[in-house]
């Protein structure tokens, strides 16, 4: 039985004085709420004072990406360590923003996941199609790139613990959200992928999320689908309301 689990990718928004704001009103919204992971992932500026906010209550911390070597000559980089001792489980990777402004590639996807997975971060790999990738109906082969090109190298033990969010890139931020059956299908397939690159078991407790324009009437139906897992959730997830009820419908 995979453990849901829904994250709210804070991106470019919020100081810190508005994080904690932000995490403060969605505690007592969530504190009901068992059998999930909540994941708040603000910027790197707002993970320490959103940490010393939510320890202790059932919200988790995740920052938004990381760099693969441990220390060093890379300014403006931020290690895995530094998230783990800022109060980071998980750490996103791959984000289609990341992809396309800041020269994201399969590649530096893979060395950071196995960086996150040796400091004992929990990966939230992001993989998707752009629009005229589906169009063109090379949706499959787009995903089947992004997730070996993530995994390769990692162990199977490894592969497990990682979380994937299939986030179609025509869906972020845009208000279109991929039908329940349209993510069903893509998210059945990376389970292929996987039992393909591993075996059945990995591909069986590899947890995916399903994330583009999640918004609370259209979260129950995408989260019912069978290989939903849950949700990585932008916009949504900067009003405490929002993002509260999106978790509850899981
Ligand atoms: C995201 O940034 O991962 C995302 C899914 O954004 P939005 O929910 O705003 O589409």
């Amino acid at each position: 039985m995979r453990r849901p689990i829904v994250a709210g990718n804070w991106k470019m928004n919020k100081t810190s004085a508005e994080a904690v704001k932000l995490a403060e009103e969605l505690k007592p919204l969530l504190a009901d709420v068992k059998g999930v992971d909540i994941v708040l992932c603000p910027p790197f500026t707002s993970l320490e004072a959103t940490y010393k906010t939510i320890r202790g209550a059932n919200l988790l911390l995740g920052a938004q990406d990381m760099f693969w070597e441990e220390s060093g000559a890379y300014t403006g980089e931020i290690s895995a360590k530094m998230l783990l001792t800022s109060g980071c489980k998980y750490v996103i990777l791959g984000h289609s923003e990341r992809r396309t402004y800041f020269g994201e590639t399969n590649q530096t996807v893979n060395k950071k996941l196995k960086a996150a997975l040796r400091a004992g971060l929990v990966p939230i790999v992001c993989v998707g199609e752009r629009r005229e990738e589906r169009e063109a109906g090379v949706t499959q082969q787009i995903v089947e790139d992004h997730v070996a090109g993530a995994f390769e190298g990692i162990r199977a033990e490894q592969a497990s613990e990682v979380v994937i969010a299939y986030e179609p890139v025509w869906a972020i931020g845009t208000g279109l959200t991929a039908t329940p059956e349209q993510a069903q299908q893509v998210h059945a397939f990376i389970r292929q992928i996987l039992t393909k690159l591993y075996n059945s078991n990995v591909g069986q407790q590899v947890r995916i999320q399903y994330g583009g324009s999640i918004k609370p009437d259209n979260a129950t139906a995408l989260f019912s689908q069978p290989d939903i897992d849950g949700g990585l959730v932008g916009g949504a997830s900067l009003t405490a309301s929002s993002f509260a009820e999106i978790v509850k419908s899981v």
